[in-house]
């Protein structure tokens, strides 16, 4: 946090102070709404949850260092009291970051948001003081915490945006306005909130309508829908991808044998080779999209290629790739899933399989409204072509249709189960795992299949 004195955060967001002997106190480090998180010189905002009510732990933080509360009713400490805390702390970020020194990027799509601003922050801090998103932090509180974190040695400043519907996009860019967007695909992740992919391209393209005239899009060239929100943005364009109008291309794309993708990135500045640490060919779209970014801060392909070689994975259970010591490899895909994701993991684990048995143990694809069906059907099914060696699929009635549309597939019969929850795959997988196998655990964030990971992890 850049310092500010609590008269000019009362200012800045229209709120009445209390409690405060001394307004020309600075807060001097991170605003959180944690009270663990706090430090000597933090500004804790007090939200009211449904179970905890962050006003309660006043004194508390207060003692721990905090300078005030933000807070929507006076807690007998120094506090700034206004109507909607939410909103004050909108109000702080957007005024915070007209006086960084910082570059602002942003990004959104369906798939594959974390894993990319990752990559980017990788990428750009090799270059210059970077701050980024922690974890998936993208919806309208966790976006002016991350910008608030922001200091007077920031040059960029990376947020992943987040989007349930129409205007939510919008909003964030009110808060931090970007000078660069970037929008990675439209796939079908919360379709049934949003009604359609239409829907869902008109409120990702937010972002770049939000773009000034000396801003850039970066856009994907290979997802149409992506593609056509050129003509809803001022700013220039910049396309990434493997179409050959791209200008931020991949050549001579493969996966290594042991599934890492490889490929040569040209730039208009430049080629030059790159081979991830990271696993699964989605990952390709998503380093093109790093790269572009990069280009346009000024960095060479040597430079972005040689960050993107050495990126790794800084959020858990994204294709977090572990081997038992007896040789079982378990790849940990749990933290969430739709077709898209769905599809990419099923490549990753087929290239990483060659010569060993694979398993998929997936679970339901969430919020997929009336195109559940179908897609559970089309991802049982791509198992079966991908030649994986075992589908289990947990949980409910989506996984009887995932198990239903790799029966459909072909005479599999004996290579698909279902089992109705998380413990009996663990004990189906014990019994049953060879040496050299490799696991691939997937599904929704709702149904938790971490649990299955881990439980092989800990008794390998
Ligand atoms: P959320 O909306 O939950 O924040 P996200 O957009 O941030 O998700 P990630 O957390 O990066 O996405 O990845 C979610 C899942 O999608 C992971 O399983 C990951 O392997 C997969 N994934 C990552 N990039 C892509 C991509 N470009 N296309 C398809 N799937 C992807
Ligand atoms: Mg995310």
């Amino acid at each position: 946090m850049i310092a500010l004195s609590l008269a000019e955060i009362a200012s800045v967001v229209g709120g009445q102070t209390h409690d405060i002997p001394d307004p020309s106190v600075q807060v001097t480090a991170p605003v959180v709404r944690d009270s663990r998180e706090v430090e000597p010189g933090s500004l804790f905002v007090a939200f009211v949850g449904e179970r905890v009510d962050g006003h309660d732990f006043a004194e508390q933080v207060v003692e721990a260092g905090a300078v005030a509360v933000l807070a929507s009713r006076p807690v007998g400490v120094p506090a700034i009291v206004v109507e909607d805390v939410q909103s004050a702390l909108g109000a702080l970020a957007r005024h915070v970051v007209r006086r960084l020194g910082a570059t602002l990027v942003a990004l959104t799509g369906s798939a594959g948001k974390t894993s990319t601003k990752d990559l980017i922050a990788q990428v750009l801090r090799t270059k210059a003081p970077t701050v980024f998103t922690p974890g998936s932090l993208n919806n309208e509180i966790g976006l002016p915490l991350t910008a608030l974190s922001a200091t007077e040695e920031t040059k960029f400043l990376v947020l992943e945006m987040g989007a349930r519907g129409i205007g939510h996009i919008r909003y964030l860019t009110e808060l931090t306005p970007p000078k660069i967007g970037l929008v990675l695909n439209v796939g079908t992740a919360h379709i049934g909130e949003f009604g359609g992919r239409e829907q869902i391209a008109q409120a990702k393209g937010e972002l770049v309508e939000a773009l000034p005239e000396d801003g850039a899009a970066i856009l994907n060239a290979d997802d149409p829908l992506v593609r056509a929100m050129a003509s809803r943005t001022k700013a220039k364009v910049l396309l990434f991808g493997e179409a050959d109008e791209a200008d931020v291309r991949a050549e001579n794309v493969r996966l290594t044998d042991t599934g890492q993708p490889a490929f040569r990135l040209c730039t208009p500045s430049g080629a030059s080779d790159v081979t991830m640490r990271l696993y699964g060919e989605h990952h390709v779209s998503n380093a093109l999209a790093a790269a572009a970014v990069a280009h346009e801060l000024g960095m060479s392909a040597e430079e972005i290629a040689t960050a993107l070689s050495e990126a790794g994975s800084l959020s858990r259970w994204r294709m977090e790739v572990t081997e038992r010591p007896d040789g079982v490899t378990i790849v940990n895909d749990a933290y969430n899933a739709n077709p898209e994701s769905m599809r990419a993991a099923l490549r990753a684990l087929a290239a990483m399989g060659q010569g060993r048995r694979t398993w998929a143990v997936l679970g339901k694809m969430a919020e997929l409204g009336d195109e559940a069906l179908a897609e559970h059907d089309a991802v049982g099914r791509l198992a079966v072509r991908l030649n994986v060696g075992k589908l289990v699929a947990v949980g409910g009635r989506e996984a009887s249709w995932l198990q239903l549309g790799a029966y459909n597939e072909g005479s599999w019969g004996e290579e698909s189960v279902h089992v109705s929850d998380a413990q009996a795959a663990v004990d189906l997988l014990r019994s049953e795992l060879r040496p050299g196998d490799v696991v691939l655990v997937k599904a929704s964030r709702s149904v938790g299949l971490e649990s299955i990971a881990q439980a092989l992890l800990e008794t390998g």
